[in-house]
C-alpha cells in the first residue's frame, strides 16, 4: 500500500511536470505574443463548451467569456450575460470610448450546429492542434471570431486604448436554429446595449484556391427568404371517365412554365462591385461575361453563360423553384385538389407583392391560385460606406499585398438580417482565410488554419481600431 503510494505520487508528479513542459512548449514553440496566446486559449475553451442546440449551453459560454474579461479589469457592470432561457445566455461587453461617435458593434454567435462524435475522426468538442489546422465544431463556424473579439477587445484594454466610440461585443445564441436567438431577443429588449451606428459579423471572409489567397470578401447583403403555396383544386369524379379539366394537369403545365422562366437581371452596389472585381481574378471568357453583365443593359448571352452557375445566377436574380408537391387522393379518383410549394429568394429590396404578380403570370392559368406563405422579413442592403470600405481596403493591403476586397451578397442568411432589418448597418467581415474546395462548417472535421486564425486577429484588430480613431 505504501510502495504504491509512493509509485503513485512519484506518478503525480511526473505528470504534472509533463503537463507543465507540455503546455510550455505548445505556447512557446509557435512563438506567439501575448494577445495571440490569449486568443488561442480563449479559442480553445470556446470549442471545448458544447454550445449545441440540442444538448449545450450557450450560457456558459459567454459566462466564461464574461470572466476572462473581468480578469482583464472590465467593470461588471460593462460585461453581461443575459437571455430568455438558462441555457441560452447571450455576452454583451463593451470598451467603453470617448462617445464622440455612435457604438460599434461586433457580433458572433456562441451556438454551433451538432456535430457527433461518431461522424468525427477525434471528438469535436476537445479543441485540438495538427498539421498546422485547429480543430473542432465550431472553429470555422463561428467560435474563432467570438474568440478573436474578446482576445482584441483585452488587448486593447491591456494597452490603454481610448476609442472615439464605445466598442459592443455581442456573442449569441441560436443563430443557427433554436428558439431563441441570441441577437434578435437583444434588439427586442435590451436594444440600448447593441445599438450601434454599424455592426461587424461572420459572413464574409477570405478565400485560398490551391493555396492562394484569391479575395477578401465583405458581405453587404442577403437574399430574402419567401415561399409561394400554387393550389389548384377540382370536383373530381371517377377515374374510368377522365376530363381534360385535371387539377394535376393544371399544376404541372404551370410549372412546367416556371421552370423555363428567369427573372430578370438586377444587380445591386454589391453584386455590381461583385462582378466587377471578379473579372479581375477571372481569366478569359468567364472575366468577359462578368464584365459584360455589369453593363446596362446586361448582354443576354454572357447572363446565360454565367447563369450555368448556379451561384452567379443567384447573385443575378431573385430565384424561385419547385421544392415540394402534394396532390390527388386516391389511385381510382380525378384529383380534387393539386399543390406545389415555390421557394423563393428575392433580391434584398424587391416587393413580394411584385413576385407574386409575376409568379401569376408565368403560370398564366387562373386556376392555379397562387399566396404567400407568411410575411418575408426584409433585409436592406448595406451601403458600401467608404468609412468602413477604405480601412478594410487598406489592411487587407498591408497584411496581403495584391488581394482585392470583393463585397458579396450570400444567397442564404445570417444573423445580419436582424440588425439590418432593426436598422444597424452589417458588414460581413473577418479576414479568416479559408480554402473555397475545403468548407467544413457544419461538417465533419471542421477546421480552421493557425495561420488563418492569427492573420484574422491581427486584421481585425487594425480594423477595429481604424473604425475607432480619427
Ligand atoms: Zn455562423
Amino acid at each position: 500500500m505504501g510502495k504504491n503510494h509512493r509509485y503513485a505520487q512519484l506518478l503525480l508528479v511526473c505528470f504534472l511536470l509533463f503537463g507543465f513542459w507540455h503546455q510550455n512548449v505548445q505556447a512557446q514553440a509557435v512563438g506567439l505574443s501575448d494577445s495571440e496566446q490569449l486568443a488561442r486559449a480563449l479559442f480553445e475553451e470556446l470549442i471545448e463548451i458544447n454550445t449545441t442546440d440540442a444538448h449545450g449551453n450557450t450560457t456558459e459560454a459567454a459566462e466564461a467569456m464574461a470572466a476572462r474579461l473581468i480578469a482583464a479589469g472590465f467593470s461588471k457592470e460593462d460585461v453581461r450575460v443575459l437571455g430568455p432561457h438558462p441555457r441560452k445566455g447571450n455576452l454583451v461587453a463593451r470598451l467603453r470610448g470617448t462617445g464622440s461617435r455612435q457604438p460599434l458593434l461586433l457580433l458572433a454567435h456562441l451556438d454551433v450546429v451538432e456535430a457527433l462524435r461518431e461522424d468525427w475522426s477525434f471528438d469535436p468538442f476537445v479543441f485540438l492542434e495538427q498539421d498546422g489546422y485547429y480543430y473542432g465544431r465550431g472553429t470555422s463556424d463561428d467560435k474563432a471570431m467570438a474568440a478573436i473579439w474578446v482576445a482584441n477587445l483585452i488587448r486593447l484594454k491591456r494597452e490603454g486604448y481610448e476609442p472615439n466610440r464605445d466598442i459592443v461585443v455581442a456573442l449569441t445564441a441560436d443563430e443557427e436554429g433554436g428558439d431563441y436567438n441570441g441577437i434578435d431577443w437583444l434588439l427586442q429588449n435590451h436594444r440600448a446595449l447593441v445599438d450601434a451606428a454599424y455592426a461587424l459579423n461572420e459572413g464574409g471572409g477570405g478565400q485560398v484556391k490551391e493555396g492562394k489567397h484569391l479575395l477578401n470578401e465583405v458581405q453587404l447583403s442577403e437574399k430574402v427568404y419567401l415561399s409561394f403555396r400554387l393550389e389548384v383544386t377540382n370536383p373530381g369524379g371517377h377515374s374510368s371517365l377522365p376530363v381534360k379539366d385535371n387539377a394535376i394537369y393544371h399544376l404541372a403545365e404551370g410549372l412546367a412554365r416556371l421552370a423555363r422562366f428567369d427573372f430578370p437581371v438586377t444587380l445591386n452596389d454589391g453584386t455590381r462591385v461583385f462582378f466587377e472585381r471578379m473579372a479581375e481574378i477571372e481569366v478569359g471568357e468567364v472575366a468577359a461575361d462578368m464584365k459584360a453583365v455589369t453593363q446596362v443593359p446586361p448582354d443576354p448571352a454572357a447572363v446565360s453563360r454565367l447563369a450555368t452557375s448556379a451561384y452567379y445566377n443567384a447573385l443575378m436574380r431573385t430565384t424561385c423553384v419547385a421544392t415540394m408537391l402534394d396532390a390527388g387522393h386516391a389511385e381510382n379518383a380525378l384529383p380534387q385538389a393539386a399543390a406545389a410549394v415555390v421557394n423563393c429568394r428575392m433580391l434584398p429590396g424587391s416587393s413580394p407583392e411584385e413576385v407574386r404578380q409575376t409568379l401569376v403570370d408565368v403560370v398564366s392559368d387562373e386556376k392555379v391560385a397562387i399566396t404567400a406563405m407568411g410575411a418575408p422579413t426584409p433585409s436592406p442592403p448595406s451601403p458600401l460606406n467608404p468609412e468602413i470600405m477604405q480601412p478594410i481596403e487598406r489592411i487587407t493591403e498591408e497584411l496581403w499585398p495584391g488581394v482585392p476586397v470583393v463585397p458579396t451578397m450570400v444567397t442564404g442568411a445570417t444573423d445580419g438580417l436582424y440588425l439590418r432589418n432593426a436598422g444597424i448597418p452589417t458588414y460581413g467581415v473577418s479576414g479568416l482565410f479559408e480554402d473555397i474546395d475545403d468548407n467544413r462548417a457544419h461538417g465533419r472535421d471542421e477546421r480552421l488554419g493557425v495561420k488563418a486564425f492569427f492573420e484574422g486577429q491581427e486584421f481585425l484588430y487594425r480594423l477595429v481600431r481604424a473604425l475607432s480613431s480619427d
